[in-house]
């Protein structure tokens, strides 16, 4: 077995020998982005144990009488610790625990709130994409993770309110209130935002990447028609699912709408010329490679989404 050296292995190590069963997860680091408003800022890596999961920009907002989480991380371990975080932070209950998409690095930390009277909110169709894809979750985590692994499909939570696209829902944390607005299929099909009226700050999950490369799970041209949309609105401030803890709308999404232009660009043209779908994947976007963390775990995979959906127009 992997020795591990974090500090959470030694806090966990020391409460065992201290006669205590309880896990002592080391909180998360978070950034105070607006008042009240509390984000971690995750590496560019894929799961590993080096990082416990925690490899999605996740967060909570803190009200008079509550708290929400805005995602997880990909582990019950992440979980643990940004619930640390919240403790850390506030007394208050976490109220809900909001996913703004099944993908496992954002929402495989649920699991850890099971026990904190939390409701769990997400997009009318979180739950059966995520069920239909928890076997291969799993499956992915135990290779990447090893013996550190603790989880199974079973670990999965099903939305206790669902949010349908065209009927926004707020949440109320006492004298704060959430906006959440349900997407139509972009970089999922079931992508949801966060917006806290109080300080005009906007979770916008995964469909903003910065610095981290953006990964197709949904519809290319559906993504790149609502960031069209949502770049007419205004914030004060967005949390990209990847990339700094926050960042100017729209400016921030400049890169992802250039890397999205070239590959759509890229794809026509091995279209015209009649090449593969094979060799779409190994060339289309190959000049954006410098500008992005994670260019080769993902690239392919989105050339060969968009080739599909341009054969198709
Ligand atoms: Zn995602």
């Amino acid at each position: 077995m992997r020795v591990r050296r974090t500090a959470a292995a030694l806090a966990a190590a020391t409460a065992l020998a201290c006669g205590s069963a309880a896990f002592a997860a080391e909180p998360l680091p978070t950034t105070e982005i607006a008042p009240g408003v509390f984000v971690y800022q995750a590496p560019y890596q894929l799961l590993a144990p080096s990082n416990d999961g925690a490899i999605a920009n996740v967060g909570f907002i803190v009200g008079k009488e509550a708290v929400a989480v805005v995602d997880t991380g990909n582990t019950r371990e992440a979980g643990e610790r940004l619930l640390a975080a919240v403790k850390q932070r506030t007394d208050l209950p976490v109220r809900y625990v909001i996913n703004t998409h099944m993908h496992p690095d954002h929402a495989l930390g649920d699991v850890a709130f099971k026990d904190t009277g939390a409701k769990f909110v997400a997009h009318a169709k979180f739950a059966r994409a995520l069920q239909a894809r928890a076997q291969a979750y799993t499956d992915g985590a135990k290779r990447a993770l090893g013996d550190a692994y603790r989880g199974s499909a079973g670990d999965i939570v099903i939305p206790d309110v669902e949010v349908a696209p065209g009927e926004p829902k707020s949440l109320d944390l006492g004298g704060r209130t959430l906006e959440l607005e349900a997407m139509p299929t972009a970089h999922t099909d079931n992508d949801l935002t966060v917006r806290d009226k109080a300080t005009d700050s906007w979770f916008l999950g995964d469909l903003l990447f910065m610095g981290h490369l953006p990964s197709i799970d949904g519809s290319f041209e559906g993504w790149v028609r609502l960031i069209a949309r949502l770049r007419e609105r205004t914030a004060a401030r967005v949390v990209p699912g990847h990339g700094p803890a926050s960042a100017n709308w729209p400016d921030a999404v400049a890169p992802q709408q250039k890397y999205f232009d070239r590959l759509r660009s890229d794809v026509e043209a091995l279209l015209a010329s009649g090449a593969s779908l094979r060799q779409a994947s190994e060339k289309a976007g190959l000049s954006e490679r410098e500008a992005w963390a994670l260019f080769d775990e993902f690239n392919a995979r989105n050339a060969i989404e968009v080739y599909r959906e341009a054969e198709w127009r």
